[in-house]
């Protein structure tokens, strides 16, 4: 439950000190890690601060969810041991047999994986907008809609979606409005207070920030889904160690200062690509000629540390460039301190060939890190060649 005390602090004030109560047996001015899974009771049923077994609560989980609940404005964090773990107990609970969701034409791989491969399964029908474009969300509606998934930025093509647009025709639809808010953080863009029902974030990249952890996250704008996602965490069981809770929880206290870094360096490195003659187009929603660049300073802070880009000598040139780059280390994921190149049609994209998702093979995808730009730059330089 987020802590009304933190609700009228600034961001960077709540990132440290939402959840991060001091200990109530020693004073520990950072959360202990509870590595523990059970607890004596006082008597049958005498918990002593509510907490009896370790999958349904453990304190150190409890202070990043309470963490998560302030960054967002929600009313219930929830922590999980990964995004898409948190992304399966959400659909459980939102969805049954014969439902139909509104599904991005842009979305990470894996998110698109659990739709077609999983939750199909179950009887769940979906169907593809291109949701930067209101009238295509319209359009994939149909009355059993009870879910209008979002991703903004979005992975790879830094497609921008205007949530309080999006929120007000899932509302006319009775659907409810998710939006993965994985690629900007709580600290650029905070999609509850745009209408958004649920938040759901990969606690990999941005939130841990380190590279070190995977996790992932659910908030609920209300208390009564919030409970109800609640119920699902503990019957599902996938959730949050406590060791992973407390390595995100000490990620998210330098949010603010990473997020700055990684933008101003991506803002930078767009503009190089720009002008650079081996690369025909830029995604980045900080250009002003990105299609969703007004609705993006609208409704974010900044424009975020991914960028892609598309090179003039196709595939085996992204790929080659992606074999090229010393600074930026040839990985999957995103969001740590240290950059990172991909290519995503035959990396975190691979899932998502020969479907509406598919991306194109001339893309390469950079997480901006927060080293010096400079060397960033040149780094790109030599690879682009
Ligand atoms: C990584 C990612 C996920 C999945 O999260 P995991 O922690 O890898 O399970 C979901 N959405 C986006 C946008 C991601 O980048």
């Amino acid at each position: 439950m987020s802590d009304d005390s933190h609700e009228h602090q600034s961001f960077e004030t709540r990132a440290i000190h939402a959840g991060n109560t001091a200990d109530p047996l020693t004073g520990a001015v950072v959360p202990p890690i509870y590595q523990v899974s059970t607890y004596k009771q006082d008597g049958v049923g005498g918990l002593r601060g509510g907490y009896e077994y370790s999958r349904s609560g453990n304190p150190t989980r409890t202070a990043l969810e309470e963490n998560l609940a302030a960054l967002e404005g929600g009313r219930r964090g929830l922590a999980f041991a990964s995004g898409l773990a948190a992304e399966d107990c959400l659909l459980r609970t939102l969805l049954s047999p014969g439902d139909h969701v509104v599904i991005p034409n842009d979305a990470y791989g894996g998110t698109f994986r659990l739709f077609a491969k999983v939750v199909s399964r179950w009887g769940v029908e979906w169907s593809v907008a291109d949701t930067s474009d209101p009238a295509s969300v319209r359009a994939a509606i149909t009355p059993k809609t009870k879910v209008i998934w979002v991703e903004t930025p979005s992975n790879p093509l830094l497609g921008i979606t205007d949530i309080a647009v999006v929120a007000d025709i899932a509302r006319t639809a009775g659907a409810k409005l998710v939006v993965d808010n994985t690629f900007a953080s709580p600290y650029l863009q905070q999609p509850l207070a745009l209408g958004a029902d649920v938040v759901v974030h990969s606690l990999t990249k941005y939130m841990g920030g380190h590279s070190d952890v995977v996790g992932g996250a659910l908030v609920a704008a209300d208390a009564a889904l919030g409970e109800e996602l609640a119920y699902h965490q503990n019957a599902m069981g996938a959730v949050a160690g406590p060791f992973d809770s407390w390595l995100v929880l000490r990620g998210i206290k330098t949010l603010a200062v990473r997020m700055d870094r990684h933008a101003e360096n991506a803002g930078k490195i767009a503009e190089m690509l720009v002008r650079h003659p081996k690369v025909h187009t830029v995604l980045y929603p900080g250009l002003p000629e990105h299609p969703g660049h007004e609705i993006a300073a609208k409704q974010m802070r900044n424009f975020g540390g991914m960028i892609s880009f598309r090179v003039t000598g196709g595939e085996e040139e992204a790929v080659a460039i992606c074999d090229r780059t010393k600074i930026f280390t040839l990985g999957e994921s995103l969001g740590g301190v240290e950059s990172l190149i991909e290519h995503p049609g035959r990396m975190t994209h691979a899932s998502v060939a020969g479907s509406a998702l598919e991306v194109p093979g001339d893309l390469v995808r950079l997480s901006v890190g927060i080293e010096n730009a400079d060397d960033l730059l040149a780094d790109l330089a030599q690879a682009l060649g």
